[in-house]
Parts: structure tokens; sequence; C-alpha cells
């Protein structure tokens, strides 16, 4: 399918959640009634109604009876601040997980591999209340058929494991984590491995957002430079953007550095003031949307991250779809005037 194919089919899904989640929940049919009167009938996926990632926080948005919730995902966040939470039934997590199944192997291939994860397995003890860490952690691990964890519960590098996985006997090896972890707790604490260490190639996958690593000035050229002169086995460094909010249609991150869209997923920068959409080339406040959720009105939300979508199709790595960059956050005051409108409609 070319990407206007898919792009098409994509919206019609949208389009037809509008109307399940506009049956179904009384959050979303109360914001949508005030502020999407259109919503409905949508001719674009720009008229598509969303809803602000906050109210995820505040709100318990269910599109499915308290019966059938099978898993409620909980963002990450510091004690005292408020956390998302996601409710999921069986249907909504079985196409999360064939989504990211299908995006993964688009990237790295059908066939599974061992996994290193650059964390520490303390980050799946309580099954019962992941971590946005922990779940990401299982979620890549259904395409490894072996995982190995680089740090030990103290945050120290394990370093005879991370030997043991590299010298393994297996031509492909994935390697997964966090991008602050990985730098902080990994990259900054290994004196590197030479290449006669690492039997065969090793492809990097990180998330988890630039921010801190902004902060440091630490580019995307910088980390990638990083990661291959520690470990020479690595061939490719690729980040993804995803959130609990969506789980399973994340954005994956392709070969000249940009995150690109997929047949689960589409994306819109608005202007952070008048949340029009915003030029193609310039930066604004990112709209997610996933054909996934069913369970939960989160197929259409407005985020708190600033980006900006560079084109659609014409990414100099030839692959088809809309590409984009993340830049950071909006700072908390700046979206506020956007989450009191949706509270006062909620
Ligand atoms: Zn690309």
């Amino acid at each position: 399918m070319t990407r206007s194919q898919t792009s098409r089919a994509a919206f019609t899904v949208l389009r037809e959640l509008v109307a399940l989640h506009t049956q179904n929940s009384v959050h979303f049919r109360n914001v949508t009634a005030r502020l999407f009167p259109g919503a409905l009938d949508a001719a674009s996926l720009e008229e598509l109604p969303y809803l602000p990632s906050e109210m995820f926080k505040t709100n318990a948005l269910k599109s499915i009876e308290d019966g059938d919730v099978f898993k409620i995902l909980k963002s990450s966040g510091t004690t005292g601040q408020a956390r998302s939470h996601i409710y999921l039934d069986r249907e909504t997590a079985r196409s999360q997980t064939k989504a990211l199944s299908s995006i993964f192997a688009a990237a790295f291939g059908p066939k599974r591999m061992p996994m290193l994860s650059l964390d520490n397995p303390g980050q799946l003890q309580n099954r019962a209340s992941f971590s946005a860490r922990g779940a990401g952690i299982l979620g890549f691990s259904m395409f490894a058929h072996k995982r190995v964890f680089a740090l030990n519960d103290d945050m120290s590098v394990n370093i005879e494991a991370v030997k043991a996985f590299l010298s393994a006997d297996a031509p492909r090896k994935f390697i997964f984590g966090f991008t602050a972890i990985i730098w902080q707790e990994f990259l900054q604490k290994i004196d590197g491995f030479s290449p006669a260490a690492c039997v065969g190639e090793a492809h990097l996958l990180h998330g988890g957002g630039w921010k801190k690593l902004a902060a440091q000035n630490i580019s995307a050229q910088a980390f990638r430079e990083a990661v291959t002169a520690k470990l020479p086995c690595v061939k490719t460094v690729r980040d993804y953007y995803g959130m609990v909010e969506q789980t399973g249609s994340i954005y994956m991150g392709c070969d000249a550095g940009f995150l690109h869209t997929n047949a689960h997923n589409d994306i819109l920068c608005r202007d952070p003031d008048t949340l029009e959409i915003a030029p193609p080339g310039t930066s604004g406040v990112m709209q997610v949307l996933s054909v996934l959720p069913t369970s939960y009105p989160g197929f259409s939300i407005l985020t708190e991250d600033l980006g900006t979508v560079h084109g659609d199709g014409g990414c100099p790595c030839g692959q088809p779809g809309k590409y984009f960059s993340i830049h950071g956050r909006l700072e908390q005051a700046e979206i506020r005037g956007c989450s009191d409108t949706y509270e006062a409609a909620a």
C-alpha cells in the first residue's frame, strides 16, 4: 500500500472510533459536544476531535464496562504527581501486541533475537503495577527468545552478563533500553568492548525521550557515536516515540534520524497558541493518533510534546509516511489554558 492508501484506511478507522467513543464514553461525548460539534462528520484527519493527555490523569476514561477491564496501564511519574490510567480490555490489549509486533518486524525483521535489556530486573518485579519502563521492557521482550539484564538492581553494570551476551553465538542480537538510562547508567560506566568481544551484530532500540539528555546538551548524533564506540557490534541505533496512552502503535525511528508514522498511527502538529495545524517544518505541539484504542477514548490525543512534522513522504531514508522529530515538552503553564478548557467541558 502506498502512504496515501494507508493514510485513508487509518482515517476511516479513526472516524469509526469517534462514533464508538461518542456512544460509549460520557467524558468523550461531553468534550466533543462542547468543543468539536462536527466531530461525527469530520472530513479530514485535521478535523477529528482530540483529548489532551492531561485528561487521562484526572479522569477514568473508559469506553467499556468495569467488568471488562483486563489491565490498567499507568504512566510513569514521581510520587505525588498525577499519573495517567489507561483501561484495556482483552481486545485492545491484543491489538496493541499485534501492532507492536508488526512495527518491530518492519524495522528489525521477523526473527526473534536474543535481547539485552539495558536496565535492571527489578523493573519487572511488581507485575500488578508496571512502570512505563517495566512495560516497555516486557513489551519488547515478546520479540526476544532470551532476555538478559545489563544492570543489577543497585544500577551497577553486570559486566559478566553483558560479556556473555555479546560473545554468545548468535548472528543478530537486540539491545533495548531507555535513552537516559542507557546514557547515564550504562555508557558512562563502562570502558567499552572491543570488536573481538562480540559475535554477530546487534541492533539497539531506545526510547523514553531526550529531555534529560538535551538538558546536558547531548545530541542524537553524540548518543549514537557513544553507543557504537563502546559497543562496536551495534550496527543500527534507532529510537522510537510512544506513550502509555497509545501503547502498541509506536512511531519508529529511521536510519536518517527521524521518526515515522505507519499503518497504525498518524501525527499532526498544532500551533500551541491557536491549535491550528502548524505548517510542515515548523515547531508545534504534537497530536498523536492511533487506530488501536477501543476500550478507552485515546485514539486522538493532544500531547504536551513539542515537535516538527517535516513532510509526508520524502524522508532521506526513503521510507514512506510522515516523518517528524520531537524536541521537548511544553512548559506546564503553556498548556494550562487548554486543559482548563477541557476540564470545564468534561
Ligand atoms: Zn526516515
